[in-house]
């Protein structure tokens, strides 16, 4: 048994491939989605990011007494268009319920979710894997509550409230409509259970970014998911694995990428292993995600639903859909996620092995996007693949998070496409770019990029370099077309790289006859 201590003294760990000989890892995902309405859930208070501290706020969402809630009309309908695009069922009449917990962020201590009504239930998500195949994912339910307020812990070094010397409650948050999207345990993923936690949930974003219902933006946290975690031990007849009872879960909480999504999951399969094979078991708890050392640490021991004493909210009317509003809710969903994606494939001319590596990348809106602002297909999956993709995994940041965007890219790449900047040139900008320099186009400017596309100016240089090398001159002369690429490496150095190669050669190779 190899077990090992993680680094700066976490939990012992089991090497991944031995978690997989020995265990089946079973996972629930919880997804919370903000959404996008103009007004809170249960009152009329605005909603955007970022305002001053505690200007959003009323009596209503901050818990004052004798405030009375009304549902946000537009939320329910969101909440039912996710349920829709989710294969769920929509309920006939569902109602409000009090979650009760005391929380300095929450005014009412309670939170006004939804219990043992949802409105939305028994659905599912098929999600495309990285080597072709689909995972279906079953929902358990869609229900809608609202967002707690956010604490701020002043005075210590992590921004956490362990050190701090006093907090700040901002309520803007407090009230803004949530949807929790809840799957069922999720068995069958085996090793794979961390790439289908993390393209699960690439999936619901690029659907809910479809749906038009939320920013999305896991950063700002208006994407936020929990990862459930257990492993129940591995039996050799895989037909009788599902017999084996579930093993105790973990909830790893507020994991804010989709790449630690994949981590948080992993990370706690090996965690959990390493507990199961000392013989001892698993607390049923919550756990903090921490990105920088990439392990997981002890929460709160998880309450159990009676904990919360939850009871239907006396405030609020039950909310009963009738069954033409879904219908006609029904008919504003966008192209199924499949369609979409054989459309794109085709628009763009990308082969079905390109395809899966922008989906696997989490960039088809980003293509998309970029496309749209005018980039060509080909140059945006070249940008945001090639290059963005890889500094982005090497900061360890989601591609879409990454500080350059769709417009960046389009920009970028129709300087390109016109002849104005080559690909080492467009290189050097994007690393400007990212480091906050300022558009492309800006930076491109400022710095004085500009390919040399002057006849003159290159064939002044072109005719240095052959005079300066008679000898691999006259190879080319010759036919050996290869050593014309010592001739066009000095003429490009002598442009301080600022000129188009394929222009270059031409110019040779038509000096030297042999074009
Ligand atoms: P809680 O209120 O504790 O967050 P929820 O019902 O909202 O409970 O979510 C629990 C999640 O954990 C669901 O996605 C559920 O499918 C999943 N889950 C339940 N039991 C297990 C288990 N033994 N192993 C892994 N996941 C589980
Ligand atoms: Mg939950
Ligand atoms: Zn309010």
């Amino acid at each position: 048994m190899s077990t090992a201590t993680g680094a700066n003294g976490a939990e012992p760990v089991v090497d991944y491939a031995e978690v997989i000989r020995t265990y089946d890892p079973v996972m629930g995902l919880e997804v919370h989605v903000e959404l996008n309405t103009a007004t809170k859930m249960f009152c009329g208070c605005a909603t955007g990011f970022g305002a001053e501290p505690n200007t959003q706020v009323c009596p209503v969402c901050l818990g004052l007494p004798g405030a009375l809630p009304v549902v946000n009309a537009a939320a329910v309908d969101s909440a039912i268009r996710i349920g829709l695009a989710l294969n769920c069922e929509i309920a006939t009449w569902c109602r409000f319920a009090r979650k009760n917990y005391f929380y300095p962020d929450m005014p009412k201590n309670f939170q006004t979710s939804q219990y043992d009504e949802p409105i939305a239930f028994e659905g599912y998500l098929d999600v495309e894997l990285a080597d072709g195949s689909t995972f279906r994912v079953d929902i358990e339910r869609a229900h809608m509550e609202e967002d707690t307020g956010k604490s701020l812990h002043i005075g210590g070094a992590t921004g956490r409230i362990h050190g701090a010397d006093h907090s700040l409650v901002d309520y803007n948050r407090a009230g803004i409509p949530l949807v929790e999207i809840v799957t069922k345990p999720l068995v069958g993923a085996g090793d794979r259970a961390p790439e289908v936690a993390k393209a699960y949930v690439a999936a619901l974003r690029d659907l809910l970014k479809a749906l038009k219902v939320s920013d999305v933006r896991m950063e700002q946290g208006s994407l936020r998911c929990d990862a459930n975690v257990s492993l129940r031990a591995k039996t050799e007849d895989p037909l009788t694995q599902n017999d084996v009872p579930l093993g105790t879960r973990t909830e790893t909480k507020n994991v804010n990428s989709l790449r630690s999504v994949e981590r948080a999951v992993r990370y706690e399969m090996t965690r959990h292993a390493a507990v199961l094979n000392s013989g001892a078991s698993i607390l049923q708890e919550t756990r903090h995600w921490h990105e920088d050392t990439g392990v997981t640490t002890s929460g709160r021991v998880k309450s159990d639903a009676d904990d919360y004493r939850y009871f239907p909210e006396p405030d609020l009317v039950p909310v009963a859909p009738t069954r033409e509003r879904v219908e006609e809710l029904r008919a504003t969903m966008p192209e199924p996620p499949d369609e979409r994606r054989r459309r794109l494939q085709n628009d763009w001319g990308y082969s079905d092995m390109e395809m899966r590596d922008v989906m696997n990348a989490g960039a088809v809106i980003l293509i998309e996007e970029s496309v749209a602002a005018g980039a060509t297909p080909a140059g945006a999956r070249k940008w945001w693949l090639g290059e963005l993709a890889r500094r982005a995994s090497a900061e360890g940041r989601d591609l879409a998070d990454f500080g350059v965007t769709p417009d960046d890219v389009a920009e970028l790449d129709t300087m390109v496409v016109s002849g104005r900047l080559n690909d080492s040139m467009a290189r050097q900008v994007l690393d400007a770019v990212l480091a906050g320099e300022g558009s492309p186009l800006a930076v491109a400017d400022a710095r004085g990029l500009m390919l040399v596309s002057d006849d003159g100016a290159l064939s002044i240089a072109v005719d240095a370099v052959i005079a300066a090398n008679p000898e691999v001159a006259d190879k080319v002369r010759d036919g050996k077309l290869q050593a014309a690429g010592a001739l066009i490496g000095q003429v490009m150095k002598e442009m301080k790289g600022q000129a188009d190669a394929a222009k270059i050669r031409e110019l040779i190779l038509a000096r030297l006859g042999s074009s």
